[in-house]
């Protein structure tokens, strides 16, 4: 597989390269060079889960791994289900969290995790670094738990994160490290960047970000949006309107993948809360970030979206309009009366898939049918969820299996000094 700097079209890469890397010059993200052709996406929607993706990552990947292989990182990282549930008539959610930390992010961080342990040098240490608000956190220190040659260290800001989500990835132990840090999210992000500044540091433990932007990430969730529209009957799979919430957009961005690669979708919809930097680019043509503002659906509190110039590409290399992208924007009261809605239909929903519901169905027409990504479990939200509704909403097995752990965090102050010696005694 080639991928190439959107910085720089001259800089190319291996998969093994853009994995291990993360970012070209410039910070510029990579893109693929060649977009893989399914001439019979009907054959591939009949196949399992299992099957079909090894299929569309093998397409992707190319000679550099063997098919063999890649079913085998696809068979360890995708270990559950993304099932779709009618919510009501035409309308339907895809279930993307029944992954161990019970949101989508499960999907593209283990078989990011899959794929760096494939493409890493035999000899080279491995040391993941990352500061995390919640949810990816959990998802990279769940997905490289038990990947003995890899160690992963994992800085939070201490007391700012809630205590359901510290307890979910903060009582592993083995090859993960959490460090609560006696600071600011942004004290944490500036700590990690300390450490890849400092190239001696970088090569005795071998720093590698597995950060958001990896294109393992987005190449993994290309294929649940497959399995999605093989479960929808056949006749409702012509007329497919899609949509996704969105913060980084790097879910959008896989979608779109997928209908470049045959998927049949008529329309995807950009799903985001008031951090609306998107829907009023693709209104008025111009990018004009706004200071970030807090939400209660904060996964999507983002107003420099990362992904955004891999829309871009693709759209211009399948010559499709941005005018073709519904879009919509939801605020917090909006979102809350949508959840009561959703729960009077029967479906229990948290803040992000009730954003893509409320906006899907106000944009969906006569025939149409509707899916919208349901990226996270309520549970994951549950005091938001629970305030909205009047209810205290059960915690699912692993969560409760957590929540009755014991915290191993360390505690340090914001002090690079301090960072190094965590890195080094974890080797
Ligand atoms: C990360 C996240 C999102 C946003 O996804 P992007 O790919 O960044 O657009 C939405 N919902 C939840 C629950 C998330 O964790």
């Amino acid at each position: 597989m080639k991928l190439y700097n959107l910085k720089d079209h001259q800089e190319q890469v291996s998969f093994g390269q853009a994995v291990r890397q993360g970012l070209g010059s410039n910070q510029g993200l990579f893109f693929p060079a060649e977009l893989p052709a399914f001439d019979n996406v009907d054959a591939l929607l009949e196949q399992d889960f299992v099957s079909r993706s090894t299929a569309i990552l093998s397409a992707f990947i190319g000679e550099e791994l063997a098919s063999e292989t890649v079913s085998q990182m696809v068979g360890n990282a995708f270990q559950f289900t993304a099932p779709i549930k009618p919510v009501k008539d035409g309308v339907y959610a895809l279930e993307l969290f029944h992954g161990p930390t019970l949101a989508f992010k499960d999907f593209g961080g283990r078989f990011m995790a899959q794929s760096l342990a494939a493409v890493s040098e035999s000899d080279g240490k491995i040391t993941i670094l990352t500061a995390t608000s919640g949810d990816t956190g959990a998802a990279v220190a769940h997905a490289f738990y038990g990947m003995d040659n890899i160690k992963v260290v994992i800085l939070y800001p201490k007391g700012k994160i809630s205590p359901l989500q510290e307890k979910l990835f903060c009582t592993l132990g083995g090859n993960i490290s959490t460090v609560a840090v006696n600071g600011t999210f942004d004290d944490c992000q500036s700590l990690v960047k300390q450490a890849f500044d400092d190239a001696e540091l970088r090569k005795e433990v071998g720093l590698n970000s597995a950060n958001s932007i990896n294109i393992s990430r987005l190449l993994a969730q290309i294929c649940y949006y497959f399995e999605a529209v093989a479960q929808l009957p056949k006749e409702k799979r012509e007329e497919l309107v899609i949509a996704v919430p969105s913060g980084n957009f790097g879910n959008l961005t896989a979608g779109l993948l997928a209908k470049a690669i045959g998927l049949p979708v008529k329309r995807f919809i950009a799903a985001t809360n008031v951090n609306d930097t998107v829907p009023r680019y693709l209104q008025t043509g111009n990018w004009t970030p706004e200071p970030t503002v807090p939400t209660i659906s904060n996964a999507m509190d983002v107003s420099q979206p990362n992904n955004w110039p891999r829309i871009e590409e693709l759209c211009r290399l399948k010559g499709w309009g941005l005018e073709e992208l519904g879009y919509g924007a939801v605020n917090d009261e909006q979102t809350a009366e949508t959840l009561r809605e959703m729960e009077q239909e029967g479906y229990l929903c948290e803040p992000h898939g009730a954003i893509a519901y409320r906006i899907l169905n106000e944009q969906l027409a006569e025939g149409e049918t509707g899916l919208f990504l349901c990226t996270a479990h309520p549970a994951k939200f549950k005091e938001v969820v629970d305030e909205i509704l009047g209810k205290d909403i059960d915690l699912p097995a692993p969560l409760a299996k957590h929540n009755a752990m014991e915290l191993l965090s360390l505690e340090r102050d914001n002090d690079f000094e301090q960072l190094k010696a965590v890195l080094r005694s974890v080797q």
